[in-house]
C-alpha cells in the first residue's frame, strides 16, 4: 500500500471506497489514490485521519482555503434566507454582487454564470453577436481566434477549438467559425485577423496547458492589435483572475483591460460553482430577455457567496499575499537545481514545474509529494502543478520546499550530473 499505514484496517477503508467511485462512477478521472474526508484552510484530511497540504486548490477554485469561516457564514445564512429563486425575479443578493464584481475588475456590466465552462459559451455568443449586429460582420460568418494549447472547459463548442487531441476524440461534428494560433505570437494573431474576426479569446497564463506563461509584453501588443482592427479581446481568466498570479486579474500584470473578461473557479469561494462573463457595455447590450440565461446563474446562493469572496480578496489583499508568497516558492523551486528540473515558471501562486520524463513522470512525482503529505496533481505528464490556496503561509511554503527538497534527493541524478542547472528561457519571463 502506497499511503504507509501500520494498521491495515484503515488502508482497506480507503481501498473499498476507491473501489465503490471505480465501480460506480465513469471514468473520465485518474484521481491520486487518497480517500479525502475534511478540509480546512491550507490542509486535507484522508479518511485515515492522514493530513495533507493542499498545492492543488481544486484547480485554483479553493483560493481562500477550505471552509473559509466568513464564507461557511455567507453561504449558511443565506441557505437559510433564500437560495434559488431563478432570474424571473429579482433578488436583494445579485445587485450588490455584481456591482463589487463590475467595481473590482473595472467593467461595467456582468453576466452571472455557474461554471467556467457557461461563462465562456456567454463569451462567444457575446463576441458573435456583436460581431454580427454591431461590427458588421455577414451573419453566421463571425470568426474567433483562439490559441493552441487554450483551455476553455468540456462543452462540444469549446472542445472543438482544442488542439488536444484527446479532448476532441469521437466528439465531433463540431461548431465552424474558430482559428487558432500560437499563443505568445503577436504578429501570428495580426496575420489571422480578417474582416470577419469578431473575437480574440485568450489565457493570460495558459493553465491546463502545463503553466505556460507567455513572453513579457504579449498581452498589451494583443490589446494594441485588437483596438486597431476592432476585434474585442476577451481574457478568459477563470483559472489566472482573483488574485491567483499576484494581482486581482492577471491581465493587470502588462496594464490592458480587456473588452470581456471571463471569471469562474475561485469566484464561488470555494463552495460553489460561481462565473460570470463581464463586458463593455455595448458588447454586452447584444443580449436582450430571452437570448440567453441560465437556471441557477446568479442564484441568491452565489451571489452572497461570490460577493463575500470579492470582499475577502478585497480586504485581506490576497492578490499582494500570492504575490509574496509565490516568489518565496517559485524561488525556493528554483533553488533546488536538480538536473530532472527542465523549468520552474508561473507568476503569483501559479506555478509549475517540468520534469525530464526520462527521470521521473509529473504523476509519479506527485504520488511522491502524496506519501510525503503534500497533494498536487500533474499537468501533460511533464509538468507538477503548485497552487495552493492564497492563504498559505511562509513556513508552510517552506516546508512544502524541504518535502520538494528531500524528494528529489531519492531520485537519481540523470547523465551523471550533479547540482548544475541553467537558468531557462521562461524562467526569465516570469522573472
Ligand atoms: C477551469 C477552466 C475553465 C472551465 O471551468 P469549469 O468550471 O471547469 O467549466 C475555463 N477556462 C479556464 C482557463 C479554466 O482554467
Amino acid at each position: 500500500m502506497m499511503w504507509r499505514s501500520n494498521n491495515a484496517p484503515k488502508g482497506a477503508a480507503m481501498n473499498r471506497l476507491i473501489e465503490l467511485e471505480n465501480q460506480y462512477c465513469a471514468r473520465n478521472y485518474d484521481p491520486l489514490p487518497v480517500v479525502l474526508k475534511e478540509g480546512k484552510g491550507v490542509w486535507l484530511w484522508d479518511v485515515d485521519g492522514k493530513r495533507y497540504l493542499d498545492m492543488m486548490s481544486a484547480y485554483s477554485a479553493v483560493s481562500f482555503g477550505h471552509g473559509h469561516p466568513t464564507l461557511v457564514t455567507a453561504l449558511t445564512a443565506q441557505a437559510r434566507q433564500l437560495a434559488v429563486t431563478s432570474r424571473a425575479y429579482h433578488t436583494d443578493q445579485l445587485g450588490p454582487f455584481l456591482q463589487l464584481l463590475c467595481e473590482m475588475t473595472g467593467q461595467p456590466r456582468a453576466l452571472p454564470m455557474n461554471t467556467g465552462a457557461e461563462a465562456v459559451e456567454t463569451a462567444l455568443k457575446a463576441a458573435r453577436k456583436w460581431g454580427h449586429k454591431v461590427k458588421g460582420i455577414p451573419e453566421n460568418r463571425a470568426e474567433i481566434i483562439v490559441c493552441n494549447g487554450n483551455f476553455a472547459g468540456r462543452t462540444t463548442t469549446i472542445i472543438g477549438f482544442s488542439s488536444e487531441a484527446q479532448y476532441r476524440d469521437g466528439f465531433g461534428p463540431f461548431a465552424p467559425g474558430f482559428v487558432s494560433v500560437p499563443f505568445g505570437d503577436a504578429a501570428a494573431l495580426e496575420a489571422a485577423i480578417s474582416p470577419h474576426t469578431a473575437a480574440f479569446l485568450v489565457e493570460p497564463i495558459q493553465g491546463e496547458a502545463g503553466i505556460i506563461v507567455p513572453p513579457a509584453g504579449y498581452l498589451a501588443r494583443c490589446r494594441d492589435i485588437c483596438t486597431r482592427h476592432n476585434v474585442l479581446l476577451i481574457c478568459d481568466e477563470v483559472q489566472t483572475g482573483l488574485g491567483r498570479t499576484g494581482r486581482l486579474l492577471a491581465c493587470e500584470h502588462e496594464g490592458i483591460r480587456p473588452d470581456g473578461l471571463i471569471l469562474g473557479k475561485a469566484l464561488g469561494g470555494g463552495l460553489l460553482p460561481v462565473s460570470a462573463f463581464l463586458a463593455r457595455e455595448d458588447v454586452m447590450s447584444v443580449f436582450h430577455p430571452g437570448d440567453h440565461g441560465s437556471t441557477f446563474g446568479g442564484n441568491p446562493l452565489a451571489a452572497a457567496v461570490g460577493r463575500a469572496a470579492l470582499r475577502l480578496l478585497r480586504d485581506e489583499r490576497l492578490a499582494d499575499r500570492a504575490q509574496t508568497m509565490g516568489k518565496r516558492l517559485i524561488d525556493g523551486l528554483h533553488a533546488i537545481g536538480h538536473p530532472a528540473i527542465r523549468d520552474v515558471r508561473g507568476k503569483g501562486l501559479l506555478i509549475g514545474m517540468e520534469l525530464d520524463p526520462a527521470v521521473i513522470s509529473a504523476r509519479a512525482f506527485c504520488e511522491h509529494l502524496m506519501r510525503h503529505g503534500i497533494l498536487s496533481k500533474d499537468t501533460h505528464a511533464t509538468v507538477v502543478r503548485f497552487a495552493p490556496p492564497l492563504i498559505i503561509t511562509e513556513s508552510e511554503i517552506d516546508m512544502t520546499l524541504k518535502t520538494i527538497n528531500a524528494i528529489f534527493d531519492l531520485l537519481p541524478a540523470p547523465r551523471g550530473g550533479g547540482r548544475k542547472y541553467t537558468v531557462g528561457a521562461s524562467q526569465r519571463i516570469a522573472a
